[in-house]
């Protein structure tokens, strides 16, 4: 498990991509030491809703990133709820791409991304050691991908009294077997 690499699930491998973008024509310097923080323990993540906050520990400094990662579209939040209420809803590699050809790509979008380090480039180690940190996450807990959309909030309904939302968004995640959710590696 511990050598698997990062994104080794279709819903963590978004979060890889945030690091290593297709249209980069050659891989940014910094993350192999990105990575390493990763898997070092070096990240810690607290989720707020659809804001995802990592204090990265580095060197003898540490900072602070904040990400903000877009809603996800009511057409995507539908046909996931869609598919996910069967008995024994699993997140796999197959519902992704159902999903995904069925016009409603599940891959995320950032609505900012800010950190506290003074670092001048455009994406610094800190930024890029948090989508690896995610991807891992994710891999293990693939409605960690969705939770961060928005999804079980939106699915639980909207227009709601704030109290009576957030309680609705737990009965959606207990709802659903924790265990069932497991991608599927086979
Ligand atoms: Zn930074």
């Amino acid at each position: 498990m511990a050598d698997r690499d990062y994104g080794y699930t279709k819903w963590g491998k978004d979060w890889v991509r945030f690091a290593e973008s297709l249209r980069q024509t050659r891989p940014d310097p910094q993350l192999p030491s990105a990575r390493r923080a990763a898997q070092d323990g070096k990240v810690q993540i607290t989720f707020d809703d659809r804001t995802v906050r990592a204090v990265v520990h580095r060197g003898r400094g540490t900072s602070v990133v904040t990400i903000a990662v877009a809603p996800m579209s009511p057409g995507t939040t539908a046909e996931i709820s869609r598919r996910l209420s069967g008995i024994q809803p699993l997140l796999t590699d197959d519902l992704y791409r159902a999903i995904a050809e069925a016009g409603h790509p599940p891959a995320p979008a950032l609505d900012s991304v800010a950190c506290s380090c003074p670092a001048a480039t455009q994406r610094c180690v800190h930024e890029l050691s948090v989508y690896y940190d995610m991807a891992r996450r994710i891999d293990d807990d693939p409605r960690i991908a969705l939770d961060v959309q928005g999804f079980f909030l939106a699915s639980a309904g909207s227009g709601r009294a704030p109290a009576e939302a957030t309680a609705q968004r737990w009965v959606a995640l207990n709802a659903l077997d924790a265990a069932a959710y497991f991608t599927d590696s086979s």
